[in-house]
């Protein structure tokens, strides 16, 4: 397992050339691995980033964003991982350069046989790249379905309130989901269903219980008890 950081800036050490970024966990992992091949691992991976090879001396400080996004990118894939945890690789990234990123994991995915538990708040970003969504609220998770059912009937009231803040330009007027309320203290959480307190469906039995994640078709999953009694 590897993982890709949020803020490319902070994320490669800025005392460490390209090199040695990329050195350090092959040779962790492969005690025994010569220098020939890593460096060999090295030149490939580069070219597979779309960094050029011969930067290999450089330190971060001389390539821009989107450029050590990639070589982050890069260090996760020395070692070979069955499993990338990206948490929010693209936001801190221009839009013309996310398009690029997002592009390099899903090919990387495709020649690799990568899966990549993708953590983002950007749900067009989410529909693009993902097979599976888990949507969560105040660190609990509220729905998880199939990306195309789960954009197309979303049944989670806090999933259905999310997708529908999402302009439209062929639905002007739209049936936008407007939550009251404020976002609650995460150090101070409300009893029952965490999303009680903003919730147009909560009950008596919202309040103090907490829902489980059941199974309410194939593969759709739903923490909601308006949902379990069959109210919504
Ligand atoms: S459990 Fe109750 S409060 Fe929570 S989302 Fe479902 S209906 Fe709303």
């Amino acid at each position: 397992m590897q993982m890709i950081f949020q803020d490319p800036y902070a994320s490669l050490n800025p005392r460490m050339t390209v090199e040695q970024t990329l050195n350090e966990p092959v040779k962790f992992h492969n005690r025994n691995i010569s220098e020939n091949e890593v460096k060999k691992r090295v030149v490939d991976v580069m070219r597979q980033v779309g960094v050029d090879p011969s930067w290999v001396d450089r330190y971060p400080h001389e390539f821009s964003g989107g450029q050590r996004q990639r070589i982050s990118i890069a260090r996760a894939l020395m070692v070979d991982p069955e499993f990338i945890v990206a948490d929010e690789p693209v936001s801190a990234l221009d839009v013309s350069i996310q398009a690029q990123i997002l592009n390099l994991l899903m090919d990387a995915q495709e020649q690799r046989g990568l899966t990549y538990m993708f953590i983002t708040h950007d749900l067009s970003v989410v529909r693009h790249i993902s097979t599976r969504v888990a949507v969560m609220y105040l660190g609990r998770l509220c729905e998880l379905a199939r990306t195309v059912e789960l954009f197309e009937s979303p049944r989670h009231p806090y999933t259905q309130a999310l997708l529908s803040a999402i302009p439209d330009i062929h639905n002007r007027k739209g049936a936008h989901v407007k939550l009251k309320g404020e976002v609650p203290t995460p150090i101070n959480l409300p009893p029952g269903c965490v999303f009680h307190s903003r919730c147009p469906f909560a009950n008596e039995r919202c309040m103090r219980e907490i829902p489980e994640l059941i199974e309410i078709e194939s593969g759709t999953f739903v923490a909601c008890h308006g949902v379990e009694e069959g109210r919504l």
